[in-house]
């Protein structure tokens, strides 16, 4: 929301330049004069675009966007607690109007953000309950993240469960068992795609996640999975991920079928949270997400901010394999099925989670042979089979990579 300000033309170098032409020869004048200005100029070399947060059950985010390469510098003050990051040779724009932004998300209060002496800004975040922080930079733009984490999780029996029963169980005392969240599209007052025979994608895929979570169950017994909903439900799209946040899930896997005007058009697809890169992935993210592709805008310059971290590289290693996987199991039974392939795109549901997170689209129900299969439980339990082996594949992958 900072507001982009002229800083670089509001300096004297032009007339520098001139100031030396004129002057060239006299060199004790040109340097008293040249380096004075010099001097300034360099104090405010860029602006602060932005600061700006974004909160989970696990993190609190704070981003400062800047219109340029800048070094920055640390500090931790006590009573109140509080971070303060110093950024030198840079200016907030002038008509810069947000001298405080409000968070209190129980690790952060406030950020407050002052042009600190001439040619430092400084931001100051006031800290709440918080264990942990870092801080590292991130390019085009370039942007100085934060970082703040709790060390202790809120357990996950704190809060009653909205569609699943696995809620209640007692978390163990020590580590927690690894968990899987799935979590089936849509539901209750929201049916998502309907296929031309009145076939509903929240119906067919709760029912895929439940043959999916039976698959996992009985081949990986220690782990937990747990459905964002195990019945007819609406839950909001940020519920769904705060379920995957509170559950401290190693992976999140969102399960949609898929519509198109086109009812040739069929074949399996996953995405993971990325840009939106054209036109369809727009499309696709606009009608999960439940918004016009016009309000992508937001979603997007927050991904700036996650783009390059490791989740994302995660994410789309996982669901290359899921996508691989699943077509490879289902063709085998069932002839050649359409690979549509992997794909990034800003869906609101895996923006708010932390760990590796996809969204497969089965098939579409708008396709009669994909409709007629979708409906049958044998082809459901296939689907069942062929994203457990990508996710296994994935979650082994995982672990050569921790070691
Ligand atoms: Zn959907």
């Amino acid at each position: 929301m900072g507001v982009k300000t002229p800083v670089h033309s509001a300096m004297p170098r032009p007339t520098i330049r001139r100031v030396v032409g004129v002057w060239l020869g006299l060199w004790g004048l040109c340097i008293s004069i040249c380096l004075f200005p010099a001097v300034v100029y360099s104090i405010t070399k860029h602006t602060i675009e932005d600061v700006r947060f974004h909160s989970t059950d696990a993190t609190t985010r704070v981003v400062i966007e800047v219109d340029g390469t800048v070094s920055h510098a640390v500090g931790r003050l006590p009573q109140p607690d509080r971070l303060y990051i110093d950024l030198p040779k840079t200016a907030l724009a002038s008509d810069w109007a947000r001298k405080q932004v409000e968070v209190g998300d129980g690790r952060l209060r406030a950020i407050r953000i002052a042009q600190y002496r001439n040619g430092v800004v400084r931001v100051v975040l006031d800290l709440q309950n918080w264990q942990e922080y870092r801080v590292f930079t991130l390019r085009q733009p370039y942007r100085i993240i934060i970082d703040l984490q709790d060390n202790h999780h809120t357990p996950s029996t704190a809060r009653p469960s909205p569609g699943s029963s696995d809620f209640a169980s007692p978390s163990p005392p020590s580590a927690a068992p690894p968990t899987i969240v799935i979590d089936p599209g849509h539901g209750g007052k929201d049916p998502g795609a309907i296929g031309p025979r009145g076939l509903h994608e929240k119906t067919v895929v709760l029912q895929v996640a439940k043959a999916l979570q039976q698959v996992i169950r009985k081949e990986l017994p220690h782990y937990r999975v747990i459905l964002t909903r195990d019945q007819d439900v609406y839950v909001p799209l940020v519920e769904r991920a705060h379920i995957a946040e509170r559950e401290r899930a190693q992976v999140f896997i969102s399960l949609h079928a898929n519509a198109s005007r086109k009812r040739d058009a069929r074949g399996i697809e996953t995405w993971y949270l990325s840009f939106a890169a054209n036109e369809r992935a727009q499309e696709t993210a606009a009608r999960e997400n439940n918004m016009s592709t016009s309000q992508l805008s937001d979603l997007e310059r927050i991904l700036l901010d996650l783009q390059e971290t490791d989740r994302i590289n995660q994410s789309a290693i996982l669901a290359g394999m899921t996508q691989n996987a699943l077509v490879d199991h289902l063709s085998e039974r069932y002839g050649a099925i359409p690979n549509r392939g992997v794909e990034g795109a800003p869906f609101v549901v895996l923006l708010h989670t932390s760990m590796p997170s996809i969204l497969v689209e089965v098939a579409f129900v708008s396709n009669p042979l994909d409709g007629k299969r979708l409906r049958s439980g044998q082809y459901q339990q296939a689907l069942a089979q062929g994203i457990f082996q990508g996710v296994r594949q994935f979650l082994q992958h995982a672990m050569v990579k921790a070691e």
